[in-house]
């Protein structure tokens, strides 16, 4: 028999299918095999079986080795390798890699398994006594171990001695067993299942769901408006039926409240998997929903990738967010991968959103999606109310801190209440930037075009691009002036000055720098959920799907920040951050409330954020989409270069530019743009960067398919060359 094997070498070269032969049975589709390759061994997946080679079949090498003994993926999952792999223009090896931990695929880690002692018999005291008379360690292990029960063999061990331990099992009253470890991520969640009433309208969103015959199902619903009730009906519905269901959220730091929820309802039926898990556990998770033993997945935009079969139901929660869209290679979309599982396996989607992408609103608009609309949040609870602060104001009257009158009032009130109040600011570290104040000299990175932010903790200026840390300054590196100013406040700023307004006030920081430890999102909220602090400052790691009842005032620090991207999508992006973060406030009982501070309170995708005013967002920001030609009326290509060497990345860009102008010329009417230029972010990482960035028509794949094989030649060894098809992030 003859195998077609993809190998896992990620290199256009040899993105081929190599074959190799086998006998016997064991070699199945989708296994994972080991091969000789060239004048090494590596490892492979079988795409295909089959009796005869169109090759010589003496010069055809056997397979070394089969890997597993259930094959790791299955048609479907190869099927949708493949539509990965034409889709996002990728390797089939690196599209491989999605559906296996990493450590996995290079052998790394294994199944682990325990040893157990336990009694073969029952000893009576007078036996103990005569024979263990001056053994008193195996006297008191067998004593321990007497009520028949196994115990784990490495803990006797250290309980008692290894050589009284082997002692007693060489004289024959003790049996070890071996046994499969599971070892199981998030053990400290105390699982309580909450029965609640559904309401009417979730009721309605329920009934909505299941009689529609599109496969998308957009759920529209404000902040708090029980959303997550209604996923959880749909899954043990799906549950029920014998299928299995895939829970997405936006961010690690949401999955372990959502698991919580799952294990409550389905217990060990639900699964979870993430990077931020241990090798270890991903890899026995990654087996309990392969075979079945788990049939419900919570996890972030790779868990789209979950060996699921037989899938009923996948949820993409907060599905306006970014982060489902992956920004590395293979850039994939959450949404279009979903769609491919769903249409394989007859599956619903449900997508679900306080503030919906404009894509997505105008698909439910056109009728591709099915609508469904909470408009009141559970108990009719009102949503919080907003007070703007003007910020320009505030300085004119003297206050040149960064807190508003408003806020430390509204603050004090909170806290004087016994309440928790959430700060919000997306920047983390103290300062954004450290600037001299004789010279006007911006620290920088040496290996990027972007300023230092400056992180008062351990005293170092750190590269938020490419990571690089430097010593914090003490005079300016330009001109040697002691006098230097911070520029833009972060995070750790925020704690610092809150210390000294409410000095008995516990504050708890969340960003990337305080969240790096493993599950160290999940201690944070964990806390903040347990009151075991008053105030939670952080960046947009807290404004999205968290539930702390206790909460009655949120502060949003710098409402402006991503409205000054110059991406189209910054007013999108700022009503979403806006909408979100103000929803953590007042969600129980007590009423919540929200200070927004601005530098332009007359802008208005701020004054439709504060009356959540959605519709009137989507209209005008719809309008403008389509007035400019921008997505969703069209799909953006960028086409990205980075080298070391500037002279040489610019001619790469140059000529390749000129290729295809050739191919505007011929289609100018599916063109709404086409430029060469700088890229935003000039230097990276010591490369320099340029772009050729087009609008045009939308799923047009032939056209991408000639601009995606004009460009792929240019990726070479000194000069990179990027294809990117909408990309979330254009700097
Ligand atoms: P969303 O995801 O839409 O922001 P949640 O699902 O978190 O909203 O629900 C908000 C709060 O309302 C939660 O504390 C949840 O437990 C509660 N809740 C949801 N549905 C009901 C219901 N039918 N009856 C009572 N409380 C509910
Ligand atoms: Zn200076
Ligand atoms: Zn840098």
């Amino acid at each position: 028999m003859f195998a077609d094997v993809i190998v896992d070498i990620n290199h256009s070269e040899v993105d081929k299918i190599f074959e190799y032969s086998f006998s016997g049975e064991e070699c199945k589709l989708g296994s994972r095999v080991v091969v000789p390759f060239g004048n090494s061994v590596i490892n492979g997946i079988v795409i295909g079986v089959k009796e005869f080679s169109n090759f010589d079949p003496n010069k055809i090498r056997p397979i070394l080795r089969v890997l597993d003994e259930i094959p790791v993926l299955n048609v479907e999952t190869l099927a949708l390798m493949e539509h990965v792999k034409k889709t996002c223009y990728c390797t089939g090896a690196s599209a491989l890699r999605l559906f296996l931990p990493s450590e996995m695929r290079k052998g790394k880690v294994r199944e682990q398994f325990v040893n157990y002692c336990s009694l073969i018999k029952k000893i009576s005291s007078e036996e103990l006594e005569i024979n263990f008379k001056r053994a008193i360690k195996q006297k008191q292990f067998l004593e321990y171990i007497s009520d028949g029960e196994k115990y784990k063999l490495s803990e006797m061990n250290n309980k008692f001695g290894a050589s009284a331990v082997k002692a007693v099992l060489e004289k024959g009253y003790i049996q070890i067993t071996v046994e499969k470890n599971f070892r199981s991520p998030y053990n400290s969640l105390d699982a309580v299942s909450k029965t609640v009433n559904l309401t009417e309208a979730q009721k309605n969103a329920i009934d909505s769901v299941n009689s529609t015959d599109k496969t998308i199902s957009l759920l529209y619903g404000v902040t708090g408006s029980g959303k997550t009730e209604v996923y959880l009906s749909l899954i043990s519905q799906t549950v029920n039926l014998g299928k299995t269901a895939v829970m997405l959220v936006p961010e690690i730091a949401l999955t372990p409240q959502m698991l919580k929820q799952l294990r409550a309802r389905f217990g060990t039926n639900a699964a979870i998997i993430h990077s931020g898990l241990s090798v270890g556990e991903r890899f026995d998770e990654w087996w309990r929903i392969k075979t079945g033993e788990a049939k419900i997945v919570v996890g972030v935009r790779s868990a789209i990738f979950a060996p699921l079969e037989n899938i009923g139901l996948i949820i993409i929660d907060e599905e306006h967010d970014a982060s489902y869209s992956s920004e590395s290679n293979p850039r994939y979309n959450t949404l279009d991968v979903a769609k491919f599982r769903a249409d394989f396996y007859g599956a619903k989607i449900i997508i679900g959103s306080a503030t919906p992408s404009i894509d997505s609103f105008l698909n439910a608009q056109n009728g591709n999606y099915n609508l469904i609309t909470l408009p009141e949040r559970i108990n009719k609870k009102p949503l919080p109310e907003v007070e703007i602060v003007d910020m320009r104001k505030e300085v004119k009257r003297g206050n040149s801190s960064q807190f508003s009158r408003a806020l430390l009032s509204d603050l004090e009130q909170c806290l004087k209440n016994g309440n928790q109040a959430i700060i919000f600011l997306n920047q983390r570290g103290f300062s954004k930037s450290v600037i001299c104040t004789e010279c006007g000299h911006v620290q920088k990175c040496e290996s990027c075009d972007v300023s230092l932010t400056y992180h008062k903790e351990d005293e170092s200026l750190l590269c938020h691009y490419c990571g690089a840390k430097y010593k914090m300054i003490s005079a300016c590196t330009e001109c040697g002036s002691k006098f230097i100013r911070y520029g833009g406040i972060g995070t750790e700023r925020v704690v610092f000055e809150l210390k000294k307004e409410f000095p008995n006030a516990k504050i708890l920081r969340m960003d990337r720098d305080t969240t790096a430890t493993k599950e160290g999102h999940f201690r944070i909220l964990n806390e903040f959920s347990e009151r075991k602090a008053d105030i939670l400052v952080g960046t947009q790691m807290i404004a999205k799907g968290h539930d702390f009842p206790s909460v009655t005032l949120v502060g949003i620090l710098d409402a402006d920040q991503s409205l000054h991207f110059s991406d189209y999508r910054s007013a999108e992006r700022t009503f979403q951050l806006l909408t979100q973060v103000a929803g953590r406030s007042g969600r129980a009982d007590k009423p919540g409330k929200v200070v927004l501070q601005t530098y332009s309170p007359e802008n208005i995708v701020l004054k439709q954020a504060i009356n959540y005013d959605y519709k009137s967002f989507y209209e005008n920001e719809i309008s403008i989409r389509s007035a400019t030609g921008f997505p969703p009326f069209s799909d953006i290509v960028r086409i990205l270069f980075t080298g070391e060497d500037q002279d040489l990345t610019l001619m790469a860009v140059k000529s390749c530019y000129n290729e295809i102008l050739e191919i505007y010329n011929n289609n100018k009417e599916k063109f709404r743009f086409f430029g060469c230029m700088k890229a935003p972010l000039k230097r990276l990482q010591n490369k320099f960067r340029f772009q050729i960035l087009m609008r045009i028509e939308k799923g047009d794949k032939k056209l991408l398919d000639s601009l995606y094989f004009t460009q792929a030649k240019y990726n070479k060894k000194d000069v990179f060359c990027y294809f990117e098809l909408n990309p979330t992030n254009l700097t």
